[in-house]
């Protein structure tokens, strides 16, 4: 297939913000694409070549890319900087400095799809000392056969800026109407999605085999399945008008989601961000089994740091340093953890998931010996606010979030947030409701003792619909001379010499990054504010919401990806309901 397919579609698609007229591009490609090749088509379109969970990455570092640029065309690395400064887009100053190409090159080979998908996979398997130049040459070698707009999207999928402004759902309504004649069938790819985790998969069986073929896709033993998410409350009030008159509460452990799977010998473990996180915890994989009186089953834990004198538990942060390749060994024992199991999706090659929150909560306790690594989160069942509120307190006390509320007959549902899942946290109860999860887009140069670092970092929710990301405040509280250091550490490398352009800011900071961490944030209040593009227009025309003394909280929200952030439209629900609180509060 001739990547110029590709490479039109996209560029059609960039020029629109329709959700319909999106879908019918990608409808038009995936009725072009031959079946064989269409799993590395959605890859492709969703800017990675695997699934999360194998953890291939592109790696092609902006530098390299400049220098593949120059190779190709001709032009020097000092005037391709040039033109990625003014332009700030490396895809763009590969097409200009292509179209201004002065060489003549002979008639070259033209370029397909499947050619780009797999060098650019050989790039990402590159490892050791002379991987540099391989990259460079593979690279160079595309842009040497590709026209201008070719290579502007080659370079946008190697470095990971491809932002065709759509999400899964609208990959998948492409592919029931290209595949199934109708979008009405969305539902079940969704379903075969959700349990394997992997949308190119997906696309192939059903090109091949049509809807029959999603019969294949059923929980199996390590494919992650999407994890179900909770919606948050305010109020044990709340959670009781929404769950009704009995419900379960359990505690809501401060760790790492963890999704064990365990077959016979093997045991693997995945993030919530579906990530294999298996080497982080020698430990799980070590001494899981012999907490589980069974041989194949998929589980999921929350991971927590503890104080192995005292048993008390430790803040998530703890468990950053997990988050290594090296001398893990000691750092399992400096940092030890306990495992708290709290749900089941699959037992001895039965799925579970559409078995009842009940049916399963009693499988993992038939299954599971608790010991002094392995325990099942604390739950009971309960049928009034105060109870909800007794149990509350105790879970604080001993150290955790909050509760979790979850409907006794509900399934689960596998890659949804909904209300059969509530959250419940406490410290925030009587400002916000919650914290937030903000996405660091740029920072100012701190001064006195943070002279050197980052001072204020500027903070932005995630538009899901425009995929934008907007700033809401700055923050500069909160911060220890060690989170000081580790941001200088962390953003140093995400500087961009401009502003990306999902960024949405009215605010100039000295220094922009690519929008990819995520920190935790707490504030007293949500104003309306002139600067502040965070849900624009959404509460009055001409002003976007800003937090009103915000306050770093100590958690950098490192499984999330910034999609995963809070968004415009939760801070718009966060300020209407702080409104009618207000408004109640000055009826009375
Ligand atoms: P948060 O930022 O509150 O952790 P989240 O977006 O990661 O939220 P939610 O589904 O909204 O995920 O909240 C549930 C999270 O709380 C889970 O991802 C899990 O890591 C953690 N957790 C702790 N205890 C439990 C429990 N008993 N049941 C389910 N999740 C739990």
């Amino acid at each position: 297939m001739q990547f110029s397919l590709i490479s039109d579609t996209f560029e059609k698609m960039e020029a629109t913000t329709k959700r319909l007229e999106l879908t019918q591009h990608l409808v038009d490609l995936f009725k072009a694409t031959p079946r064989e090749s269409i799993s590395k088509i959605v890859y492709l379109i969703q800017g990675k070549l695997r699934p999360d969970f194998e953890g291939i990455e592109l790696g092609v570092a902006e530098k390299l890319a400049i220098r593949a640029i120059a190779k190709s065309s001709g032009s020097s690395v000092k005037k391709i900087q040039d033109i990625f400064v003014e332009d700030g887009d490396l895809g763009h100053a590969a097409s200009k400095a292509l179209e201004q190409k002065t060489q003549t090159t002979f008639i070259k080979q033209q370029i397909t799809a499947e050619r780009v998908y797999d060098t650019l996979l050989k790039i990402a398997k590159l490892e050791g000392a002379r991987s540099q130049d391989m990259k460079m040459k593979y690279i160079s070698s595309l842009l040497n056969d590709a026209t201008p707009q070719e290579a502007k999207f080659i370079l946008k999928i190697a470095m990971g800026t491809l932002r065709l402004g759509i999400a899964d759902n609208t990959v998948m309504d492409a592919l029931a109407i290209a595949y199934t004649g109708s979008r009405t069938n969305r539902e079940k790819l969704e379903a075969a999605y959700n349990v394997s985790s992997d949308l190119g998969r997906v696309a192939e069986i059903v090109a091949e085999k049509n809807l029959d073929g999603l019969k294949e896709f059923h929980v199996s033993l390590f494919s992650p399945i999407r994890p179900m998410l909770a919606e948050r409350v305010k109020s044990a009030k709340e959670a009781e008008e929404k769950l009704g008159k009995e419900f379960a509460a359990e505690y809501k452990l401060d760790g790492e989601r963890v999704q064990i799977h365990l077959g016979g010998d093997k045991v693997v473990l995945f993030s919530r961000r579906l990530e294999n996180i298996t080497s982080h915890y020698p430990d799980i994989v070590e001494n899981i089994t012999k907490a589980l009186k069974t041989e194949e089953i998929i589980l999921e834990a929350e991971a927590v740091a503890i104080n192995e004198n005292t048993g008390e538990f430790l803040p998530f942060q703890e468990l950053m340093h997990r988050r290594r390749k090296y001398n893990i060994d000691r750092i399992v024992s400096q940092y030890p953890i306990t495992v708290n199991l709290f749900d089941i999706m699959y037992l001895n090659g039965k799925d579970l998931l559409n078995s009842t929150y009940e049916e399963r909560r009693k499988k993992l306790e038939d299954i599971t010996v608790e010991n002094e690594f392995v325990k099942l989160v604390p739950k009971i069942i309960v049928r009034s606010e105060n109870e909800v509120e007794d149990f509350l307190e105790n879970g604080i006390n001993a150290g955790c979030e909050g509760l979790m509320l979850k409907v006794l007959d509900a399934p689960y549902r596998a890659g949804a947030r909904g209300s059969n899942w509530l959250k419940l946290k406490r410290e925030y109860r009587n400002e916000l409701g919650d914290s937030l999860d903000l996405v660091v887009i740029g920072a100012f140069f701190g001064k006195g003792r943070r002279t050197g670092r980052y001072g204020t970092l500027l903070l932005s929710t995630y538009n899901q619909e425009k995929d934008t990301f907007e700033s809401i405040c700055k923050v500069g509280t909160g911060f220890t001379d060690e989170n000081l250091d580790q941001f200088y550490q962390i953003l140093s490398s995400k500087v961009t010499l401009k502003k990306n352009p999902r960024i949405e800011s009215g605010m100039e900071p000295d220094v922009w990054f690519e929008p990819e961490l995520v920190i935790e944030i707490v504030a007293s209040e949500i104003t309306l504010s002139p600067v502040h593009t965070c849900a624009k227009d959404s509460v009055r025309k001409g002003s976007g919401l800003a937090l009103r003394f915000p306050k770093f909280t100590g958690k950098i929200r490192d499984e999330k990806a910034p999609e995963d952030a809070s968004t415009d439209q939760e801070v718009v629900t966060l300020y209407k309901n702080q409104k009618k609180v207000t408004q109640d509060v000055s009826e009375v």
